[in-house]
């Protein structure tokens, strides 16, 4: 996978992503990233790429051209580095805004599977809303707040799409039961010693007995869930078995989820 970044800030993205598991990926060449300064393509002489917003108003706003102009070199520079008889379609061309659809990991998973993302990533105001129709694909936020720049929200998308991809994690298997698998959230987690300040393991998971563990997570799964993101066990996949525990929890606690 190819990550890139069109963003006034490349320093933050590269030093941001180059530790731990995403940097050794981009040191084993499962990923890349290549973040494009856009202040390099702007024809004015002091490299200013903003301007006050037309109608008045507050703060101000990243000019179209020269973020069209970086999108330009972007898009050709992916051409040319494919061979001639696979060229790959557009990439699809992400802006970071809190306008967006709220991600989340079903949508990192299918952006896993593409082989260059591009990322928007805003600053100020914003950006000119021209270019935005002509190049951008998606609109994706990564939450209800605001933050100063699209980077940070780049970051945290790259990331969640990094660790999908095979070879990525260590462990192939870590990535495979965890939150939002099933749109359940993740059952507790013990590492040793066996009692901690007086607080034990629970017994189950010393038992060995792998289809226990099993029943024992997933109970431990969906009470989660029920406790804190019931708005979750809408969209649950969950089995005849798992929905009888369900309503014994809701029966419990005599709290009408739905
Ligand atoms: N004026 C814009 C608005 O009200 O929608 C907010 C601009 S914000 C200060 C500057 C940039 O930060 C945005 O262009 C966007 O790229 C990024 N940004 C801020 N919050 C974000 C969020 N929650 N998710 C994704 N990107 C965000």
């Amino acid at each position: 996978m190819n990550f890139h970044i069109l963003t006034l800030f490349p320093e933050m993205i590269l030093q941001g992503l180059n530790t731990s598991i995403i940097g050794r990926a981009m040191e084993k060449g499962l990923i890349s990233v290549n973040a494009v300064n856009i202040r390099d393509y702007s024809e004015d002489k002091h490299k200013r790429v903003d301007d006050y917003p037309y109608g008045g108003g507050a703060g101000m706003v990243i000019q179209a051209e020269p973020v069209y102009k970086a999108y330009g070199y972007l898009a050709n520079h992916i051409k040319l580095s494919k061979p001639e008889k696979d060229q790959p379609k557009k990439p699809r061309v992400i802006y970071v805004t809190p306008q967006g659809s709220i991600f989340n990991q079903t949508m990192a998973q299918e952006l896993s599977r593409e082989e260059d993302l591009i990322f928007l990533c805003g600053h100020y105001e914003g950006i000119d809303e021209r270019v935005l129709e002509m190049v951008v694909t998606d609109y994706i936020s990564i939450g209800d707040y605001v933050l100063t720049g699209g980077e940070l929200p780049a970051m945290v998308m790259i990331d969640a799409i990094s660790r999908l991809i095979p070879g990525v994690l260590n462990n192939e298997a870590s990535s495979e039961f965890e939150s939002f698998q099933d749109n359940l959230l993740e059952y507790p987690q013990y590492t040793r010693p066996e009692n901690f300040m007086g607080r034990k393991v629970p017994e189950v998971l010393l038992s060995g007995h792998h289809a226990k563990i099993e029943a024992w997570r997933r109970q431990q799964s969906i009470l989660r869930t029920f406790e804190r993101r019931p708005d979750l066990l809408e969209e649950a996949n969950l089995t005849e078995e798992d929905r009888e525990y369900l309503t014994r929890l809701i029966f419990q606690k005599n709290i009408d989820i739905y």
